[in-house]
């Protein structure tokens, strides 16, 4: 436990905490610091910040350990919550995606399109370009309908059918239209990932935002502790759940499924190896899809360059909740045995079995935390 804890988990706490990422961190702060609850966080892994987590590598260059975390939103209230407990260092994303040979900017543009075919068009001519090639549809179902009704079925398998085999061991056709619609098509030469209002890094990383948001008297820090290893040890009145519902339930009805990802991290004696810190290989001939380099996330100078190569997977931690019909009702299953179930709160990308960016974590758990609030108030 922190030293900065101040009471003592044998005489209990009001909130048990399970996953010391987002959800439980925000909704930890929140309850500690607005309403001066005693809560305990716990996390299988020895460390705090879920998946954002990110820690200086044998060579002393900062990586995050479970792949690229670029933090962007549209939220005010989101930036504004985080900007207590972190300096920003502007940054705008931007990737590359290997094809045909060459390194060419996605989301597809009017670059990629001049590059890939060494033609010269303006805006309007690479509008007409891909309404030439685009399959008309009348529904747009899956993730392959979003791209093929956009840039038609060759842009599709080059940049889009293999990542998408590898990233979820399935077709774009068995997606939900919702994964591909995360990427656009442009027609102008805007080459940024996201087009978001706030796009920045936490200045020294994400590992010390989230160690300043626990950093409170009231909240105390269990690393390495499964929830079987206090669920009858420390008492608690409420519960907040943020690993993954199914396994809450004991597979009740099944395993929810998730796509995990191996991560592959190399350091080189090179000072840097991209021309920008994420580059996509949706070839199918390549294992991985893609490789990051941090130094153009962090801005940090050093001599040499650590990098990492994602090589998805079905076995491994659970990393992304699969956007499918099919898995979407398995989860409505479960959802409704958590509404039934009196003393948890199930939240965060695991508990709600949603693909959320961070920012829509942040902003899940302080709504959440005002329905509890509000709850208080009402019950007082
Ligand atoms: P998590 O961060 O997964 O935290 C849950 C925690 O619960 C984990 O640490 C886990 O160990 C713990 N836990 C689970 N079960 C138990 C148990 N039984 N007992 C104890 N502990 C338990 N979002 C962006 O906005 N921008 C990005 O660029 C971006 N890139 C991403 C890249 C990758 C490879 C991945 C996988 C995700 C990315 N995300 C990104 C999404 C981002 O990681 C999530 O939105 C966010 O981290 C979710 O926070 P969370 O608290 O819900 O879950
Ligand atoms: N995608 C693709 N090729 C790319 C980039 C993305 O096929 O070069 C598809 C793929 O299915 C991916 C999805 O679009 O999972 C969403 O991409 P995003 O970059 O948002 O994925 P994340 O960063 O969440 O892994």
């Amino acid at each position: 436990m922190p030293a900065s804890s101040s009471f003592r988990l044998d005489q209990g706490v009001d909130h048990l905490v399970v996953g010391g990422g987002f959800a439980g961190c925000v909704l930890a702060e929140r309850l500690a610091s607005q309403l001066g609850r005693r809560v305990l966080i716990i996390d299988r892994r020895d460390h705090i910040g879920g998946n954002a987590y990110d820690c200086l590598d044998d060579a002393g260059i900062l990586i995050h350990r479970y792949g690229p975390h670029i933090f962007h939103t549209n939220s005010a209230k989101v930036l504004d919550y985080l900007s207590q407990f972190t300096e920003w260092r502007p940054y705008e994303h931007r990737v590359l995606a290997e094809v045909d040979g060459q390194q060419v900017p996605i989301p597809i543009n009017l670059t990629t399109l001049n590059k890939l075919y060494s033609l010269q068009m303006d805006s309007h001519a690479a509008a007409a370009f891909l309404a030439a090639r685009a399959t008309p549809m009348t529904e747009i179902r899956s993730s392959r309908d979003v791209v093929v009704s956009q840039v038609g079925e060759e842009l599709y398998r080059k940049f889009f059918e293999g990542y998408t085999r590898k990233q979820w061991g399935r077709d774009a056709g068995e997606l939900d239209r919702s994964v591909t619609s995360r990427v656009p098509t442009r027609t102008d030469t805007d080459d940024r990932y996201f087009q978001d209002r706030y796009q920045c890094m936490p200045q020294h990383g994400y590992t010390q935002m989230f160690e300043r948001m626990i950093d409170h008297p009231n909240i105390a820090f269990l690393p390495s502790t499964a929830y079987a290893d206090v669920r009858d040890v420390v008492p608690h009145d409420h519960l907040i759940y943020s690993g993954p519902v199914d396994e809450y339930f004991d597979f009740r009805y099944g395993k929810l499924p998730y796509r995990s990802l191996r991560f592959e991290h190399s350091t080189l004696d090179t000072p840097l190896l991209q021309q920008v810190a994420v580059v996509n290989y949706p070839s199918s001939d390549v294992l991985y899809t893609r490789i990051t380099e941090y130094k153009h996330l962090t801005g940090q100078r050093h001599p040499r360059t650590s990098i990492t190569r994602e090589f998805p997977s079905d076995v491994g931690d659970p990393y992304y909740p699969i956007p499918a019909p099919e898995n979407a009702a398995l989860y409505r299953r479960y959802e409704e045995l958590a509404e039934q179930t009196p003393g948890v709160t199930f939240t965060g990308r695991l508990g709600t079995y949603r693909y959320y960016n961070m920012d829509q974590v942040v902003a899940q758990s302080l709504t959440l935390f005002a329905r509890l609030a509000q709850q208080t108030s009402v019950a007082a």
